[in-house]
């Protein structure tokens, strides 16, 4: 919205005692606040017009159909001269989209039941249930059940996340990242997936959002740190490299003072070497987090290497590179899978392998799924990559046999 555009929405409008500001059955494109004198909140009962209320000085009213998109409930007029605060769409419209998801769905139910209260009050009946078989929907009363509907299944969803910490629903697949001059495994990604009963299988990219806005995000974590752990030790034991486990922190996590706390608890418990435990972050952590820069310098100087995840996909900022020490940069595979398909990701590629060198950091590829990718990697000079090309995702089973049989890169698969 302009500059502009804010005065407008907070301009102020005088009116004379007894001008109607709004009629029932009207669009609510504005509410206001009433700064000095008397509204009257009138709706008409079997031809007759009814007050229903008096409002005064700070009271707003007309939100209701700013925010859901309706029409006018009852009509409002001056019944004093009056002095109002207009409140436009856009001001209230952003704030309800920005809201979290849940709040803004007990809005619009409490909305509703105010509405279909209000309309009992003044006819006898209640307005119909919210849903499709009413003839003639609007557009914005089928928003607000799309809304609606989605927040039900995130709740929905919530609850079931729950019952899956408390059950242990989940399991982790490893995907090997290999040492592209050699071919070597390096070490292992951990990656979390949730087989619910009710749903089946779940990616992360759909509950990890949900886990992180409820904070079971912490729970799952800390499942992730001990089981990833383990397995990281069963690998060592077949290798005659030390191998690292590199394990996906959400903004949440780091924002959470006893995180770094239990990290190491786990990490030692299991007598691991801090260096053996890889901690990707992604670069809207960096942004959204204002503790991220202590919660970086902290980790590093207990040794664990941090990774930054999904390169180049979000802000990309050349200051945070400078600001925060990272030890390793992960290109997107976006721009991995452009390499067969787009001219410029090449350049992109060989840009951000550059860039990493002169920062000190070294580079993994991600998302390899073919020998002509993994070959115009090497001649980049890319450290490390990990894909489909190598291997998928796989259980701790088949991640223990690449350990024991050369990987079979001639066949790339995705995961099952
Ligand atoms: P990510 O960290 O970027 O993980 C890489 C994703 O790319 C994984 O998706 C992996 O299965 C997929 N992938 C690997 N190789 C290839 C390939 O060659 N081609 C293609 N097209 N895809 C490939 P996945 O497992 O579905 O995970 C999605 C995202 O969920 C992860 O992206 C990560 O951000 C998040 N995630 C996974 N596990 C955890 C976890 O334990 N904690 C947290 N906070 N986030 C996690
Ligand atoms: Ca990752
Ligand atoms: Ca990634």
């Amino acid at each position: 919205m302009t500059k502009q555009g804010h005065y407008e929405g907070l301009r102020r409008r005088h009116i004379a005692a007894g001008t109607i500001i709004f009629k029932e059955g009207d669009a609510g494109d504005y509410a206001y606040i009433i700064e000095e004198g008397s509204v009257e909140i009138s709706t008409v009962i079997d031809g007759k017009p009814v007050v229903l209320n008096v409002l005064g000085q700070g009271i707003m009213f007309g939100e209701l159909a700013l925010v859901d998109g309706r029409t006018r409930s009852a009509s409002a007029s001056a019944n004093t001269n009056v002095l109002l605060t207009v409140v436009t769409k856009e001001q209230v419209n952003m704030r309800v989209e920005s809201a979290d998801p849940i709040l803004r769905m007990l809005l619009f139910v409490v909305m509703r039941y105010f509405r279909s209260e209000t309309s009992w009050r003044t006819r006898g009946k209640a307005l119909k249930p919210p849903v499709i078989e009413e003839v003639g929907l609007t557009q914005p009363t089928i928003d607000l059940n799309r809304k609606i509907g989605e927040a039900v299944d995130l709740i929905r969803m919530e609850s079931e996340l729950r019952v899956a910490v408390a059950e242990k629903q989940f399991c982790l697949h490893y995907q090997p990242i290999i040492d592209i001059p050699t071919g070597a495994i390096a070490g292992f990604e951990a990656l979390i997936r949730w087989h619910s009963p009710s749903r089946g299988f779940i990616r992360p990219d759909v509950f990890i959002a949900i886990a992180e806005s409820t904070s079971l995000i912490l729970p799952i974590g800390e499942w992730v740190i001990e089981e990833s752990g383990k397995a990281l030790n069963q690998l060592s034991a077949l290798s005659e490299q030390p191998l690292f486990m590199s394990i996906n922190v959400a903004s949440r996590q780091i924002e959470e003072p006893t995180f770094t706390q239990t990290l190491v608890g786990i990490v030692q418990k299991l007598g691991i070497n801090n260096r053996q435990i890889k901690l990707e972050i992604l670069e809207r952590s960096l942004f959204d987090s204002d503790i991220a820069q202590q919660w970086i310098q902290d980790v590093r100087k207990l040794g664990f290497p941090l990774s930054l995840d999904d390169f180049g996909t979000g802000y990309s900022s050349l200051q945070y590179l400078n600001d925060y020490h990272l030890d390793n940069l992960k290109i997107d595979r976006s721009f991995v899978w452009g390499l067969g398909n787009k001219t410029n990701s090449a350049n992109l590629c060989k840009a951000m392998v550059d860039l990493a060198k002169a920062l000190g950091m070294s580079v993994i590829a991600e998302g390899i799924e073919t020998a002509a990718q993994a070959e115009v990697l090497r001649e980049l000079g890319c450290d490390m990559g990990q894909g489909y090309y190598y291997s998928p995702p796989v259980p701790i089973e088949e991640a223990i046999a690449l350990m024991t049989k050369p990987l079979a890169v001639s066949n790339p698969q995705p995961e099952l």
